[in-house]
């Protein structure tokens, strides 16, 4: 994975942090870092695109999530979608999740020994 992808995903990563944190929104590709490199090639270099083999995040935990909100929270079904209920939140977080799971081994190695740092282990 190079650099400026290795960037994109990072990004990514932290707004669905900051979603599972009640403190971000997602406005599908309007704030995809990852979409904003690669939405023109029809994602491919993506590495979402990479793992699925699918295009428009197709058969990712996103899925889940829009669909959630479109069965559960059609009133505020919008542009921007944001933690509403417990579910949400779990979805969001199975989004975060796979994100995570597509950085390359040293990053998550890294992750990882950071979050045992802070809990002091
Ligand atoms: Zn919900």
């Amino acid at each position: 994975m190079d650099k400026e992808t290795l960037e994109a995903l990072e990004r990514s990563i932290k707004k669905w942090e900051a979603i599972v944190a009640g403190k971000g929104e997602d406005r599908g590709g309007e704030n995809c870092a990852l979409c904003e490199l690669f939405a023109e090639y029809e994602c491919v270099g993506c590495p979402v695109h990479t793992e699925i083999g699918e295009t428009n995040c197709q058969g990712t935990p996103f899925h889940e999530w829009v669909n959630h909100h479109e069965e559960r929270h059609p009133e505020s079904f919008s542009e921007a979608l944001k933690v509403e209920c417990s579910e949400c939140k779990e979805l969001a977080q199975k989004e975060l999740e796979f994100l995570k799971s597509l950085l390359p081994e040293t990053q998550k190695i890294k992750k990882k020994e950071k979050k045992e740092n802070e809990k002091g282990i």
